[in-house]
C-alpha cells in the first residue's frame, strides 16, 4: 500500500471539535449542555446580507470568477480597511479565500520554505504551529504569560531569532487570551522584523471585536506594509462562520504568489457569497457595533462572576469573545476540570493545552451564548467548585 505523505503527520487537529463531538453525544443521551467550547458567534449575519445572497443566486451569479476575488469585494475590503482601521490599502493588494484559515494557509505556503523557523504565540490558534510544521518549517513558540497580562516579552522573541527565522505570527486580539498587543509592543515587533528581515503575519480576525480604544494594525507602522500580511475575514466580525469567507492583504507580488496557489487549488471563492460579503462590509444597520456591545456585556458578566468562584481566576479580555481562565487553584489539571465541567456540570469548555504548552493550567470558555445561558453556566461551575470543597472537607 502506498504511504500517506509525511507532511500530514506534522499536522494537529483542533481541541474544540473533539469537545464539541462529546458534548453532542451527551445531548443525544438527554443531558443539558451549555456550549462554551467553539469560537462560533451565536449571531447570524444581518438580513440584508442573506437578501443579497438570495438575489445573487436568483440573478445567476454562480459562475467561476476571478481567482483573486470579485473586483467589487476587493475594492470593498480596501475601502473597509481604510474606514475601520485607517489603512492605506489598494484593491490589488487584496486576495479573497474561502475562510481566514485558507487565507492563512495561502500566505504560509507562499512565504515559508522547508527548514524555516516560524515564531508564533503560545497560547494561540493551534493552526499556526501545525501548518508551519506541515510545510516543513520549524514552529518556535514565544510565551504569552498571565503575569505580564499576556503581552509578549520582546527580549524572549529577540533571543529566539536565528538566521533561519523567516516569519513572526501574532493574533491581536488573541485567541484564546483576548490580549490586544500594546502599541509599544507592535513597535518593537516591527523593529525586530526589519532588523532581521522577517515576514510578519498579522491575524486580525478579531480586530473589530475590541472593547477599548481604536485598533492599530502593524501594517500602518513605518516600513511594515512591505513585510506584513494581514489575515481577516467575515466569520467573527459579521457572524458568517459557515459562509467560508476570508481574505489576505499584502504587497502585490505576495498576492500574485498566493493567486497562483489559488489557481492551482480551489480556483476561486463562490461568487454569490462574495456579492453578499460586499453588502456585509457596508454594515448599514450597525449590526457589528451592536454585537460587540453584547460581547462586552457578556464579558463583564462572565469574568466578573467567575472570579468570585473559588479556584477560577480570569483577567478581563480587551478583545475577542473568550475567557481564558487559570484553574491552578482548583488543585486539578485543566483536562480534569474540562472533563468534570462537561460530564458532571454540563458546561463545555476547552483545556488550555489545545492552544499551546503555556495553556497547561488554563481553560477557555467562548462567550458565544446568551447572558441567561452564561448565568446558568456560572451556577453550574459554582456548584462543581462547591462539590470539590465539600469533598476536600470530608
Ligand atoms: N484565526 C483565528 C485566530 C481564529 O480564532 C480562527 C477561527 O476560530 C481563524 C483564524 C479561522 O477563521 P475562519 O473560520 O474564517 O477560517
Amino acid at each position: 500500500m502506498p504511504k500517506i505523505a509525511s507532511r500530514v503527520s506534522q499536522l494537529t487537529g483542533e481541541g474544540a471539535l473533539a469537545v464539541f463531538a462529546r458534548s453532542k453525544e451527551l445531548e443525544r443521551a438527554g443531558r443539558s449542555i451549555i456550549h462554551l467550547e467553539l469560537g462560533e458567534p451565536d449571531f447570524h449575519p444581518a438580513a440584508q446580507v442573506a437578501d443579497a445572497l438570495r438575489a445573487a443566486v436568483t440573478n445567476g451569479h454562480d459562475r467561476y470568477v476571478s481567482t483573486r476575488g470579485i473586483p467589487p469585494l476587493c475594492e470593498g475590503i480596501a475601502e473597509y480597511l481604510k474606514r475601520t482601521r485607517k489603512l492605506d490599502v489598494r484593491s490589488e493588494q487584496v486576495i479573497v479565500a474561502p475562510g481566514c484559515k485558507m487565507a492563512l494557509a495561502l500566505a504560509m505556503m507562499a512565504l515559508i520554505e522547508p527548514g524555516d523557523e516560524v515564531l508564533y504565540p503560545d497560547p494561540s490558534f493551534p493552526i499556526y504551529p501545525s501548518f508551519a510544521r506541515g510545510l516543513g518549517g520549524v514552529a518556535v513558540p514565544y510565551a504569552l504569560l498571565e503575569k505580564t497580562e499576556f503581552q509578549p516579552d520582546i527580549a524572549e522573541i529577540a533571543s529566539k531569532i536565528t538566521p533561519k527565522t523567516r516569519m513572526l505570527i501574532f493574533n491581536s486580539p488573541n485567541n484564546p487570551t483576548g490580549t490586544v498587543f500594546k502599541d509599544g509592543v507592535l513597535q518593537q515587533i516591527a523593529e525586530l522584523a526589519q532588523k532581521h528581515d522577517l515576514w510578519v503575519l498579522a491575524d486580525e480576525i478579531y480586530a473589530r471585536i475590541l472593547f477599548t480604544g481604536e485598533y492599530k494594525s502593524i501594517w500602518s507602522l513605518a516600513g511594515m506594509a512591505d513585510r506584513t500580511v494581514i489575515i481577516d475575514g467575515f466569520s467573527k466580525t459579521f457572524a458568517m462562520t459557515g459562509w467560508r469567507l476570508g481574505y489576505a492583504v499584502a504587497q502585490k507580488h505576495i498576492i500574485d504568489a498566493m493567486d497562483l496557489l489559488v489557481l492551482n487549488t480551489f480556483t476561486c471563492t463562490a461568487e454569490f457569497t462574495q456579492i453578499a460579503a460586499v453588502e456585509a462590509l457596508q454594515d448599514i444597520t450597525g449590526a457589528v457595533p451592536a454585537m460587540v456591545e453584547e460581547y462586552r456585556k457578556r464579558r463583564d458578566l462572565f469574568v466578573g462572576q467567575l472570579n468570585k468562584i473559588p479556584g477560577f481566576r480570569c483577567q478581563s479580555p480587551d478583545g475577542a469573545f473568550y475567557a481564558w481562565v487559570n484553574i491552578e487553584a482548583t488543585g486539578r489539571s485543566a483536562e480534569e476540570v474540562q472533563k468534570q465541567l462537561l460530564e458532571d456540570a454540563g458546561v463545555a469548555s476547552i483545556a488550555g493545552a489545545a492552544f499551546g504548552a503555556q495553556g497547561k493550567n488554563f481553560v477557555r470558555f467562548s462567550l458565544v451564548s446568551a447572558p441567561h445561558l452564561l448565568e446558568e453556566a456560572l451556577k453550574r461551575i459554582e456548584s462543581l467548585s462547591m462539590s470539590w470543597h465539600l469533598a476536600a472537607a470530608r
